[in-house]
């Protein structure tokens, strides 16, 4: 059933800007929770501090950020602040896997909370569309993207993570440049778009949409998607999964079930804990992972090199090596 499904919702589109070279859009059918990676992070209502905001509050400094947006179809209800903690510690728990694994961090865009905590800064944003237009077509994250257009949501110095509380055929969507150059100028480090989505597919058969979660699919899908917008996986890669009819793209790896960035079909060795790059040689460099002694770089563009990507010294730092 697995891997009928990750075949069956491997749509993918193509995003019309910018137009010297569009990113390619990579949408993700569901995992299952029987791995670690997939855990759902433990949340409860009172870790968010109630606070619905409709614009992008004041950042706390100017580095690039991952931006979080709630984004609801026009004829549903805002279920905003039933969820809002749940989303604040999924993007923790997405962070906490690099800090785990590489003592590294995403960046998330955060703001002072009215409890004086630092809360994830989320932006809820009411769509044009109504929900029978996102419903089970491949334009949705086409739509999402330009629906934070509309919103004025497009900071180039920001990624933005959007759950859109809407079904979809596919658990997350996330944009790529295939791009290998290991420089600033790479294009994986401009704006880009990743999506999660509520999991139509339960219905015949997935289970990554969380029931106690407002059907949002969680564990390792925010990660998965983001880490498509930073530049994950290359053609380069030696485990780059090739594409899956009907799905012309593949864009992710086949080495762990375990791999925040692998499908886990069939086959697919369950290689122990989460990993980020199991191996390290396909997405982050083995010298950016402190457990290897190691200064070795894989020759093409890696996560590791992402602006929206903390470097060790902490999230309040800009990378002034990031290791090109
Ligand atoms: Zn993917």
């Amino acid at each position: 059933v697995r891997a009928a499904l990750v075949i069956a919702l491997a749509a993918v589109l193509a995003s019309p800007t910018p137009p010297q070279a569009a990113p390619r859009v990579h949408a993700d059918g569901p995992g299952l929770v029987d791995y670690d990676v997939d855990a759902r992070a433990p949340w409860s209502p009172d870790e968010y501090d109630g606070v619905e905001l409709t614009t992008d509050a004041p950042d706390l400094n100017d580095l690039p950020a991952v931006h979080a947006v709630y984004m609801v179809p026009a004829d549903l209800p805002d279920r905003f602040l039933e969820f809002a903690a749940m989303f604040q510690s999924d993007a923790r728990q997405a962070s906490d896997r690099l800090r785990t694994l590489y003592g590294r961090a995403i960046r998330f865009d955060e703001r002072s909370g009215e409890d004086s905590k630092r809360h994830l800064d989320i932006t809820v944003v009411r769509a044009a569309l109504p929900n029978s237009v996102w419903l089970g077509t491949p334009f949705q994250a086409e739509a999402v993207h330009n629906e934070l257009r509309r919103a004025g949501l497009d900071d180039p110095d920001k990624k933005y993570a959007v759950w859109l509380d809407a079904v979809s055929w596919a658990c997350g969507t996330g944009e790529l440049y295939q791009d290998a150059r290991r420089s600033p100028d790479n294009l994986n480090e401009r704006s880009g778009v990743a999506v999660v989505y509520r999991n139509y597919a339960r219905s015949i058969g997935g289970s990554s949409g969380d029931p106690d979660g407002g059907g949002f699919c969680r564990g390792r899908v925010l990660l998965h998607e983001l880490t498509h917008t930073f530049g994950a996986v290359l053609e380069q890669a030696p485990h780059y999964l090739r594409p899956l009819p009907p799905s012309p793209f593949g864009a992710h790896c086949n080495d762990s079930a375990e791999d925040v960035m692998c499908y886990p079909h069939p086959g697919l060795p369950d290689t122990g804990g989460p990993a980020f790059d199991y191996g390290n040689d396909d997405y982050w460099d083995p010298a950016a992972n402190p457990a290897l002694d190691s200064s070795a770089t894989l020759g093409w563009w890696t996560v590791n090199l992402s602006r929206f990507v903390c470097p060790v010294s902490g999230c309040e730092h800009p990378n002034p090596d990031p290791g090109y």
